[in-house]
């Protein structure tokens, strides 16, 4: 079944279940000051269930192009060294507004798991939130019984708060969620250790695929809890594992949604990547990394642009550059690419992707063209920067790298924060980070001194959470963007 087929048959079975198919919202959000992407299917619905507004019909479907990598979801760091997680990916999702509820979801859920897609319930598991009496959260019982009568009880597992229970924040809507998790392996593993064991432990072929969220409670301000007087489901599927379970893969890499970028890959620099059915080498899983971070987060980097958001130095324009900038790095240095490449990808993205999601058709020039700029213009210092950061390690005697010489390699050479410290974690170094923000602390003070205008340029979305620093404005500037953009 290829991947078109696994997404219509998603929308069309839940259109047959009375929802009304809406469009992916944008990736890049504009108007909401709390997130700056899309990381989840919900969140363009996020005031309907806060009582705000009413949606178009009270049973919605949709794919909605997601991203994580900021605030409380950020997958960065495991892109490219598992093979189920992405900065960008589709969650396909069904929702009711107040309407149907534990029983409609869950039997929905297994009819298009088990009937339509055809899943062995044999390679099924599913979490259940076992509930949490200090908190004064109960046991989903009812959920319990329902799964209970599709599927072994033994194949049930309880889960924890972490995993199993929804919140919006402090206060407002909050419930408890099912999940349904799919065991790949081969028989020979499967006899070895029991499925159930590997769940929601990072096993690449245990994964989960399935959020079946519950919004039945209203957490007050007093931290108790109420009944809402409307129920509703939010459910959230990862279209790429999903594809990777129906194709008989066991990596998400080596479904259709990847292996024609990956062959684009390939084709521009000769490199080969080896796919999950055969163990790679050492030298061969550092290609694979790279080629899985490169068609990652090209994907990212080419509908961001698509919906508006252009790479540059501030804000969400400055995640998309640290994106692309982390995968040009990863080009440079395992694939040998010394000239802008992956923006030749994005016509690869387009012809598959436009069909469904025209936006990428519509600015396949665009999206191109920023995409090569952005690489020429990295592409510029980064082998300079490389350099420098070799020489600081050889002339270091302990294993720690001074944020001073993080701040040049930033400043300068353009290289983000977060790049710099994955580099030199490869190499088995760490990067005084507290050096590094005191370095730019008085940058800071200094420009501000020369200008006497107040720049407020760092943002932090979440407190203390160093991956939420998203930019400066400082040496580079957006003058080739902005003019590209008016083409
Ligand atoms: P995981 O535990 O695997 O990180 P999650 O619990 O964070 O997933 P949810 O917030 O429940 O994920 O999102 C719903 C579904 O979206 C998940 O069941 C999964 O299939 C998919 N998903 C979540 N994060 C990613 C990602 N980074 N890349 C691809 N799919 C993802
Ligand atoms: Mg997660
Ligand atoms: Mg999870
Ligand atoms: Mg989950």
């Amino acid at each position: 079944m290829t991947s078109q087929d696994v997404r219509k048959q998603f929308l069309e079975f839940f259109a047959s279940k009375g929802h009304l198919i809406v469009p992916s919202a944008p990736i890049v959000l504009k108007d909401d000051p709390t997130l700056m992407f899309n990381n989840s299917g919900m969140a363009q619905f996020k005031e309907y269930f806060l009582g705000n507004g009413t949606p178009k019909s009270n049973r919605i479907a949709d794919t909605q192009k997601c991203l994580r990598v900021s605030g409380k979801h950020n997958d960065l760091e495991d892109v490219g060294f598992d093979t189920y997680h992405h900065t960008m990916f589709e969650m396909l999702g069904n929702w009711s507004f107040g309407d149907y509820f534990k029983k409609e979801a869950i039997n929905w859920a297994w009819e298009l798991l088990t009937e339509v897609y055809k899943i062995p319930k044999e390679n099924l598991y599913i979490s259940v939130f076992e509930g949490n009496p200090a908190e004064n959260v109960p046991f989903d019982q009812e959920a319990w019984h329902i799964w209970a009568a599709l599927i072994d009880e033994d194949r049930i597992i309880l889960g924890n708060k972490k995993d199993n229970f929804w919140e919006m924040g402090d206060q407002g809507p909050c419930g408890p969620c099912s999940e349904i998790h799919v065991d790949i392996r081969s028989a020979e593993e499967k006899a070895l250790v029991s499925g159930k064991s590997l769940v929601n432990n990072d096993h690449p072929q245990v994964v989960e695929i399935w959020n079946n969220v519950f919004m039945e409670f209203n957490r007050k301000a007093d931290g108790s809890l109420e009944k809402l007087p409307a129920k509703h489901v939010d459910t959230g599927m990862g279209f790429e594992r999903l594809c990777m379970a129906l194709q008989g893969k066991t990596s998400n890499y080596d479904t259709d949604v990847f292996t024609p970028l990956i062959e684009k890959v390939e084709q521009i620099t000769g490199f080969k990547y080896v796919d999950n059915a055969v163990t790679p080498s050492a030298v061969e899983e550092k290609t694979n990394i790279a080629i899985r971070v490169v068609v990652d987060h090209v994907r990212a980097v080419a509908f961001a642009i698509a919906d508006g958001q252009l790479p540059s130095n501030t804000g969400a324009g400055y995640v998309i550059r640290r994106i692309l900038r982390r995968a040009i790095r990863y080009g440079f240095t395992f694939l040998n690419t010394k000239e802008p490449f992956i923006n030749q990808l994005v016509s690869v993205l387009a012809n598959q992707m436009g069909e469904f999601f025209p936006e990428i058709k519509l600015q396949q020039q665009l999206v191109t063209n920023v995409i090569r700029e952005e690489e020429a213009s990295f592409l510029r210092t980064l082998d300079q920067g490389l350099q420098l950061l070799d020489k600081v390690i050889e002339e270091e005697k302990g294993t720690i790298i001074a944020g001073a010489k993080a701040f040049e390699l930033y400043d300068t050479f353009g290289f983000p924060i977060d790049l710099t410290a994955l580099i030199l974690r490869e190499k088995g170094f760490e990067l005084d980070e507290a050096g590094f923000n005191a370095a730019m602390q008085e940058q800071k003070k200094r420009s501000r001194a020369a200008s006497e205008v107040s720049t407020e340029d760092w943002s932090v979305l979440i407190p203390g959470n160093v991956e939420t620093f998203v930019g400066y404005d400082q040496s580079e500037s957006d003058v080739k963007i902005t003019r590209i953009r008016k083409v």
